[in-house]
């Protein structure tokens, strides 16, 4: 291997060290074919064409890149003019989305605004950016990545690496290293302090010292940055895979606190131990269902991550009256409420994260035609999966879980049976229906 010695602090260097064919392992048998061909095309109209971003990384790692981005000199209506399947996006900044089926490659022409001198880049008081977009050439666009591992550029013209930041060293030593000063790129954008956590889990880098020192002081950063950036984000921490790792990782650098503040708190109370083993197995269930390629749900998520405040706060609703299905949903509304000034929750995860939740005390009711419908209801799947979490975690008697597992499988009369049912005579013949029972009210 003959590794690119550059030192990431050199911010401006504009030539790069460039790492030949010979002397590196991706190989294009592993590149998307679609990628290829638009590279190729670029390159045949004329222009530079580069892959780009996390692909060069992972396939440096040996790892299949999720997508594959492609940096050129050529402007977006150029890349429009070679590709009749593309579609200029953004208003802000404009890429090119080039079509193929399903896959889409996203192309993007290089942008200047790692220096201050361009007026275009617009800055808060804070120094976070709020508007760059400039054109610029690939030794511009290099400074404005965010880890030198994530600004390698696979050059198609000769299958070179383009290595400005020293990032091809840091692969191959597996640290993550912020290219430039790291507390003025964190308060350009503090997503980037997520993102060190993101990498850092999935890849199992190090994170850099000088990269890693700032991030708890400034984790406070967060707070300014947009609750919807925040819930992507959010989803990519924790659907991506490695999200125990995330979590642990969160907590350690501070920043678990800046998103989930009551969860957070909840973690230090009474009911924190418990929390905490609801978490990691959450966390380590989600993550084995990732690596299985099963479908995996942010409302479920969410259940996990904002189960220990809301617990709490239906706790103290239902002092105040009203039964045990009405506490956890006004505490759920509550909870969610809080959170949305730090994570935006979209109403389509909202909704059926309060009817999930409302439904756990309902679990403990095993006869009558309650039971039935609870089986039947459209959240039945969702609660009973954190009916099943909260046994795990000592929080729910395990033979109710059993119950309602082994009821599942059952041929619908010995169900009707195991719930105290008549069989059924055709029609709607549940003349057992038990009195609804009321809390009585505790004031
Ligand atoms: P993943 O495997 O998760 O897609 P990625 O490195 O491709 O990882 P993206 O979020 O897809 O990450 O971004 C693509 C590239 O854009 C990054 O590799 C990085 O060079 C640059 N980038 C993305 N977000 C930022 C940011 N907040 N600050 C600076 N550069 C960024
Ligand atoms: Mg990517």
């Amino acid at each position: 291997m003959n590794p690119a010695q550059l030192d990431g602090s050199q911010a401006g260097a504009t030539s790069p060290s460039i790492v030949a064919r010979p002397d590196h392992n991706i190989s294009r048998a592993n590149i998307s074919r679609n990628a290829l061909k638009v590279l190729y095309r670029l390159r045949e109209g004329g222009f530079q064409a580069f892959l780009v971003g996390g692909s060069v990384r992972d396939l440096l790692l040996g790892v299949t890149p999720k997508d594959f981005d492609i940096a050129t000199d050529a402007h977006p209506e150029q890349v429009a003019e070679l590709f009749r399947n593309c579609r200029l996006i953004g208003r802000r900044f404009r890429l090119a989305h080039v079509r193929f089926g399903r896959e889409i490659i996203e192309v993007a022409t290089f942008r200047a605004g790692g220096d201050e001198a361009h007026d275009d880049r617009v800055q808060d008081d804070a120094g976070r950016i709020l508007r760059d977009n400039v054109y610029g050439s690939i030794d511009e666009d290099v400074w404005r990545r965010d880890f030198t591992s994530n600004a390698l550029y696979y050059n198609i013209a000769d299958f070179s690496i383009w290595d400005f930041t020293g990032g091809f060293q840091d692969v191959h030593d597996r640290v993550l290293r912020l290219i430039g000063d790291p507390e003025t790129r964190y308060r350009e954008d503090p997503v980037r302090m997520l993102r060190a956590i993101r990498f850092a889990a999935k890849l199992g880098f190090s994170i850099a010292p000088d990269s890693a020192a700032p991030i708890a002081r400034l984790a406070p950063l967060l707070a300014e940055v947009p609750p919807a950036r925040l819930f992507d984000e959010m989803l990519k921490l924790f659907q991506g895979g490695h999200g125990l790792r995330v979590y642990e990782l969160l907590v350690q650098y501070g920043l678990f606190g800046q998103l989930f503040p009551h969860t957070h708190a909840s973690l230090s109370g009474p009911h924190g131990d418990a929390l905490e083993k609801l978490l990691r197995l959450a966390l380590a269930n989600t993550d084995a269902r990732v690596a299985e390629d099963k479908p995996v749900t942010p409302t479920f998520l969410l259940a996990v991550l904002l189960w220990g405040p809301i617990r709490e706060r239906a706790a103290l609703l239902l002092e105040e009256g009203g039964s045990d299905a009405d506490a956890l949903a006004g505490g759920t509304t509550e909870v969610v409420l809080e959170q949305l000034e730090r994570v935006t929750i979209p109403r389509r995860f909202s909704g059926p994260l309060r009817e999930m939740l409302a439904l756990q005390p309902r679990f403990s009711q095993r006869r009558g035609v309650r039971a039935m419908r609870l089986l039947e209801h459209k959240r039945f799947r969702a609660a009973y999966d954190f009916l099943v979490l909260r046994a795990e975690c000592g929080e729910v008697d395990p033979d109710l879980v059993e119950w309602w597992t082994a009821v599942q499988d059952m041929d619908s009369e010995t169900r009707r049976k195991e719930m105290g049912l008549r069989r059924s005579s055709g029609k709607s013949g549940d003349s057992r229906r038990p009195r609804s029972r009321r809390r009585s009210r505790a004031d």
